[in-house]
């Protein structure tokens, strides 16, 4: 049966090679992509010249469609805490009002998949975080604007589930990096390559201690594909998605100045109620999508990215010179 899915935030880091996915489905008849550029790229899909595709750029709140959506994919979101941090008000309603206004354009016993995040777990005195840990959040804390619209979206899902039968996916994914992430995006593995390339100077906040689970995106984008709709799987989550090796900043930051000769590392202060650490307990995943797994090292993974970037930088300044 031909599919119609809508994917908001497909201009995004993930969203884009989401859409690169959905293209190589047999069964997609129309892939709408809404997404208002906040801090997504068109660059990231510029390559993408399938008929069945088009975008809308406009915000998942108040996006208005002439039809109804087989699958919704609800994305849209600033990832960054650098980004949601400078607007939280437009950072809740990308991800609280773009699901209440996404939800009505899906069509009966259609499926609407959404993206939240580890920061659901704030500052987890569990580790790793399995899916029934609730969490040490702080819902007036800087991080708030993100972590409590993830939770509060969750809640929406869940209880549209109970009430109404709704066919929902919800995950959690971890720390993501990789390739079609903005150069002034700002989270750590972007920051320190962007940062190691051109300025030299990598900033670690604090000690540098605290750590994290990185997950490379291709590893990421393989688990949400299985999930939102290859494997014909029943379980609605919220699952758990990311890469369970723990690794400080400290040592990511290490590792790309070994790649760059010249580049150091500055101590900066540490940032206000920064998690301490997060990782994922990856049992829960390892049934529902058996055989998956997030197999990219940091060392192969960061490689990777810092050669996009390096491509990246250099087209920056050719066009510079030739503007
Ligand atoms: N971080 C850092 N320097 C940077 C960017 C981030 O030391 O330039 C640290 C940040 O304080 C946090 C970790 O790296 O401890 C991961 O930050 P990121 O913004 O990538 O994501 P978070 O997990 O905090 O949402």
């Amino acid at each position: 049966m031909p599919r119609s899915v809508l994917v908001s935030g497909g201009c995004g880091f993930i969203g884009s090679h989401l859409v690169d996915r959905l293209l190589r489905r047999d069964d997609l008849e129309a892939l709408v992509v809404v997404d208002n550029l906040w801090t997504g790229l068109r660059d990231n899909i510029a390559h993408v010249s399938d008929p069945r595709f088009s975008l809308h750029v406009g915000d998942a709140e108040s996006f208005r469609a002439g039809g109804h959506f087989d699958e919704i994919i609800h994305l849209a979101s600033p990832a960054s805490p650098v980004w949601y941090m400078r607007e939280p008000a437009r950072t809740i309603k990308a991800n609280i009002g773009g699901a209440l206004n996404l939800l009505s354009l899906l069509k009966p016993g259609g499926r609407f998949c959404f993206a939240s995040t580890s920061e659901v777990y704030g500052d987890p005195v569990v580790s790793p975080q399995p899916e029934s840990y609730r969490g040490a959040v702080d819902c007036t804390g800087p991080r708030a604007s993100y972590d409590e619209s993830k939770r509060c979206t969750e809640a929406l899902l869940f209880e549209e589930q109970r009430v109404s039968g709704l066919d929902v996916r919800v995950v959690r994914l971890f720390n993501t990096y990789g390739p079609r992430t903005r150069i002034d995006d700002g989270r750590a593995v972007s920051n320190f390559v962007s940062q190691a390339l051109t300025t030299g100077v990598l900033t670690v906040y604090g000690d540098g201690s605290q750590s994290r689970s990185w997950g490379y995106v291709d590893d990421i984008v393989d688990g949400l594909e299985r999930f939102f709709w290859r494997d014909g799987i029943s379980h609605r989550g919220p699952l758990n998605i990311g890469n369970n090796s723990e690794i400080s900043v400290l040592d990511i930051a290490r590792f790309v100045c070994s790649l760059v000769p010249g580049s150091r590392i500055e101590h900066h202060a540490p940032v206000p109620q920064d998690p301490t650490n997060r990782c994922p307990d990856l049992t829960l995943a390892r049934r529902v999508l058996p055989g998956w797994e997030a197999t990219t090292g940091y060392q192969e993974g960061i490689r990777r990215t810092l050669e996009w970037f390096r491509q990246q930088i250099a087209a920056a300044g050719k066009s510079a010179v030739t503007a």
